[in-house]
């Protein structure tokens, strides 16, 4: 069955409760048990049942149950944001003196997580993942884990997916892709030998901006075995699920980043209609790629679909559309608070992957923090303006950024 199919009737492989097709909402933190015996047996893993609601919920794990589909992984946990699966996924799985290697283009949130983790103790290495032989080079006996993205935000460069894989695979170096600006509609990290696969939930997958949740994926392609930091009691059973076993009992359990019920059931319903979306979000992301490329008042537009981006073959190769995120820098007399100013239909906002197209000024947002020297090494200039394409209608996006662009 193809992915939308296997999506929408994913619900009722749980059996359906009082013959709702939909997966209810369970807002219940705890279970009860006929007698203490069962519950103990549950308690111990010998029987299958639910305990607290910090690790498991029904409507939690119908939602996790449908992104492992999606990915084609083995069991996915699901966390009250991207960047609580993230950040879950390092404490749980690295150790003091660990090293960890990450693109250079990452997420900002992610890069200044990194960074805090490097001030406990893990050591980490920023490199442009866009050439496998950089994160190569930085291979040494303690680093764990490589991380990447497959498109980078805001300048979409595409990571050396491929490459990557093969370094991790060479070095048994476990490989985490955060798949959330191609969703797993798009691509399907386990092609290219990912470990793990992360998803901010919040964006594509969801993607109507109703609630916050993110993933991990456990694909069964890693050799947990072999794995230094897998705790004695987590050493056993089915070594493909280790890994994940581990971060869902010292990380979920212990730290406590779960996803409420109600927001499993936004995303769960959003997620249903991915690839619809993300079929016309790409074709309007394209559209307005090309009509960018040729406008006077822009300087340059970075979309993976236009012929003239480094990795335009990569994305061909790899992805089954170019993304819907491009950004473009306008021409020098141009200021860019006025161009945004003048849009009517695109809303000026934060956040990605959402149906409606959103765009914001990038040097003066989310990577205003970072100082004009890390935004100049990092390509940032300061009328880079980046647009999440949503599902418009095209003439209406088309119109829009061409009435607002033009100088009077
Ligand atoms: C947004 C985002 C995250 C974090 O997700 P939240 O749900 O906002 O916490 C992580 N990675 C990438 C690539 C993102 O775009």
């Amino acid at each position: 069955m193809g992915f939308t199919t296997n999506l929408v009737h994913s619900d009722r492989e749980f059996g359906v409760e009082h013959g709702n097709l939909l997966k209810p909402i369970h807002p219940g933190v705890t279970y009860g048990y006929e007698d203490a015996e069962s519950l103990a047996r549950v308690f111990q893993g010998k029987e299958k049942g639910y305990t607290y609601g910090r690790q498991v919920n029904p409507t939690v794990e119908a939602l996790e149950k449908k992104v492992t589909g999606m990915e084609d992984g083995l069991a996915s946990i699901a966390f009250g944001t991207g960047m609580a699966a993230i950040g879950t996924l390092l404490f749980s799985l690295l150790r003091r003196g660990d090293h960890l290697i990450a693109s250079q283009y990452l997420f900002g949130n992610s890069a200044s997580l990194f960074e805090s983790f490097g001030v406990h103790g893990i050591d980490v290495s920023f490199v442009d993942a866009t050439n496998a032989l950089n994160v190569a080079r930085e291979v040494r006996p303690e680093t764990k884990i490589v991380f990447v993205e497959t498109i980078a935000n805001p300048r979409t460069q595409i990571a050396d997916l491929e490459g990557i894989g093969g370094v991790c695979r060479e070095s048994g170096l476990l490989y985490v892709v955060d798949n959330t600006l191609t969703s797993p509609y798009l691509f399907q990290p386990k092609q290219v030998g990912a470990g793990l696969v992360v998803n901010s939930l919040t964006k594509y997958i969801g993607g109507h901006g109703n609630a916050l949740g993110g993933s991990i994926t456990e694909m069964g392609q890693f050799n947990w075995s072999e794995y230094a930091n897998i705790y004695d009691q987590y050493r056993s059973g089915d070594a493909a699920m280790w890994g994940i076993n581990q971060i869902k009992k010292k990380g979920l359990r212990d730290f406590g980043a779960s996803l409420s019920a109600d927001a499993a059931h936004r995303l769960s319903t959003g997620c249903d209609t991915l690839a619809l979306r993300l079929d016309r979000a790409c074709k309007n992301a394209s559209a307005l790629a090309s009509f960018f490329n040729e406008h006077a008042s822009i300087n340059a537009v970075y979309y993976p679909g236009l012929p003239g981006h480094p990795q335009f073959e990569r994305a061909r190769t790899h992805f089954l559309h170019p993304g819907a995120i491009l950004s473009f820098e306008l021409i020098d007399g141009l200021d860019c608070f006025e161009v945004l100013n003048r849009l009517q239909t695109v809303v000026k906002a934060t956040h990605l992957g959402d149906i409606r197209t959103l765009a914001l000024p990038v040097a003066h947002s989310i990577f205003f923090e970072l100082g004009p020297e890390r935004r100049a090494a990092m390509g940032i200039k300061d009328n880079l303006i980046r647009v999440s394409v949503g599902i418009e209608d095209p003439a209406d996006l088309l119109q829009d950024f061409e009435q607002a662009l033009s100088r009077d």
